[in-house]
């Protein structure tokens, strides 16, 4: 039986009647569900339902916000396994990656639970002879959320909690291929007591963000999705004078030193490039292997570790790699494999027809690994977003920062060495937003801020955090003088 994903307006679930778009379940290749596109209509009641909601939501103190988000976590909590379900069912990705991504959301929902503190504004007595001067951080109105099919639970939650504990209303426009969380977590929300109107969902494609992000009342607009996608909606609303911030795509390089630990790095970096099948933003996609032998004794450690890979759907328990997220994507991940070898890289491991896949009829693909990558190739250049890695060697760390600085990307980056000089001067080098040292995924915990550089983002402030604080308020700042009673 198809289901079918409904818009959340208002308090209500509705459905509309737009183009009726599938959800595939990606481990069978069937069509599991259906929703319709939010067309203007839809819209407009949205907004006005959230326009409506922000008069007295922007009103409530900050530390009443914060009760329903501690009401809202606790459900979280108790019904994550359910959240980790959907996630699995619709994105492909396994239990176990589908935990710990929803732990990484409700990591930015404690965040936000201290909102308290964090809009308590700062205070400058006597800036002048009995002047005073302190500044307010106040809401900006009805937010939208662009959220991409890769992490279906956790960045709508990277956005939605802290727009409203910040005193703003919110519509999320999630990924139109695994909208299903969605759903279960505004059911969530409902039920602890979210009053209507303070978030609304709808369900759509480029349709409904387009006439989301150019709606007059809309104030803010977070997206997160692919470099091409990501710069047509932050110039359509910077065009429309709203503030943007949005986050696109990625190429993530990580750099072996010959004094690294090659049994941790290489445990670590399998993890890293072919995890969630490669489809995640921090995905290490790139190997810069420095000096002549440590790309073939990294290669001798990774190889045993690629071989016992499982494969097969998410939600059984032995299995480390799920399937791509659709038949459109697996087959242009397939396209690059043909690409690299035609731009003439050496495809040292093909994930492309292994027995243990032979008999599934979902979107598998096994884990590849090209060697001898150069810059000029397209499989370079481009995010494949799967389970491809390119491994390229460099004669010292200064190539290889000059090489991961020059790449039009620049969202996460990692380096393996047991040298703190050399660490550092990477981390202080390097042109990335985000860096680990021995660390392959350094997605920065809910306190501090995500976001990368370059094209990997549209806007300079980052997603959660203070980052995010200040993204979803502005500041005012007022000068007060008062004179005694005559
Ligand atoms: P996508 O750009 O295709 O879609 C993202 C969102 O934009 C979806 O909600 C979609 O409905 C909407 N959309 C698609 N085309 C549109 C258009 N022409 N106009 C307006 N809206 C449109 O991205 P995706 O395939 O869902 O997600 C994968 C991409 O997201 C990868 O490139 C990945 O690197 C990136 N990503 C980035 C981050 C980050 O934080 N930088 C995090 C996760 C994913």
């Amino acid at each position: 039986m198809v289901y079918k994903v409904p818009h959340f307006i208002d308090g209500s679930f509705i459905y509309g009647s737009g183009e009726k778009l599938q959800i595939f379940n990606p481990a069978t290749s069937e069509i599991a569900g259906e929703l319709d596109v939010a067309d203007i209509n839809l819209v407009n009641q949205a907004v006005e339902s959230a326009k409506v909601a922000f008069q007295t939501w922007s009103k409530t103190s900050p530390a009443f916000r914060a009760k329903f988000l501690f009401r809202y976590k606790a459900l979280l909590d108790q019904h994550r396994n359910e959240l980790a379900t959907l996630v699995t069912q619709e994105h492909g990705k396994t239990l176990v990656e589908a935990h710990g991504s929803i732990q990484r959301g409700i990591d930015v929902l404690d965040f936000a639970c201290g909102i308290s503190s964090h809009l308590k504004g700062d205070f400058a007595e006597e800036v002048a002879t009995g002047v005073d001067c302190y500044g307010l951080r106040q809401p900006l109105g009805v937010c939208v959320g662009i959220t991409p099919f890769n992490f279906p639970a956790m960045i709508p939650l990277w956005m939605f909690p802290l727009s409203i504990a910040c005193g703003n209303t919110f519509i999320l426009k999630p990924s139109e291929k695994d909208p299903s969380c969605s759903i279960k977590l505004i059911e969530l929300a409902k039920e602890a007591e979210l009053p209507n109107g303070v978030v609304n969902v709808l369900q759509g494609n480029r349709e409904t963000v387009t006439a989301l992000v150019q709606h007059r009342d809309i104030k803010a607009v977070s997206f997160v999705g692919s470099t091409p996608v990501a710069e047509q909606v932050y110039q359509m609303a910077t065009a429309a004078h709203k503030r943007v911030q949005a986050f696109g795509g990625a190429k993530n390089h990580c750099v072996i030193m010959p004094d690294a630990d090659f049994a941790e790095a290489a445990k670590m970096i399998v993890e890293a490039a072919f995890g969630s099948a490669g489809e995640r933003c921090m995905a290490i996609s790139v190997i810069v292997a420095v000096g002549e032998k440590t790309a073939d004794e990294l290669l001798s450690v990774m190889r045993p570790l690629i071989a016992k890979l499982q494969y097969g759907p998410g939600n059984q328990a032995h299995v480390d790699i799920g399937p791509l997220i659709t038949k459109e994507h697996h087959q242009r991940v397939m396209d690059y494999i043909d690409l690299g070898i035609s731009e003439g890289a050496k495809l040292i491991l093909d994930g492309r027809n292994l027995e243990s896949l032979a008999k599934q009829a979902g979107f598998f693909m096994g884990a590849s690994v090209f060697n001898e990558v150069t810059p000029q190739m397209r499989i370079y250049q481009e995010e494949i977003f799967g389970p491809v890695l390119s491994v390229m060697t460099v004669a010292d760390l200064d190539e290889a920062i000059h090489l991961i600085s020059e790449h039009e990307y620049g969202n996460g980056t990692a380096i393996f060495t047991r040298d703190g000089y050399t660490a550092r001067q990477f981390a202080d080098q390097v042109q990335v937003g985000m860096v680990g040292i021995n660390v392959p995924v350094p997605v920065p915990v809910a306190y501090h801020s995500f976001g990368g550089w370059k094209r990997s983002i549209f806007s300079d402030i980052g997603m959660y955090g203070d980052e995010g604080v200040r993204f979803y308020t502005k500041l005012k700042t007022v000068t007060t003088r008062w004179f005694p009673k005559e």
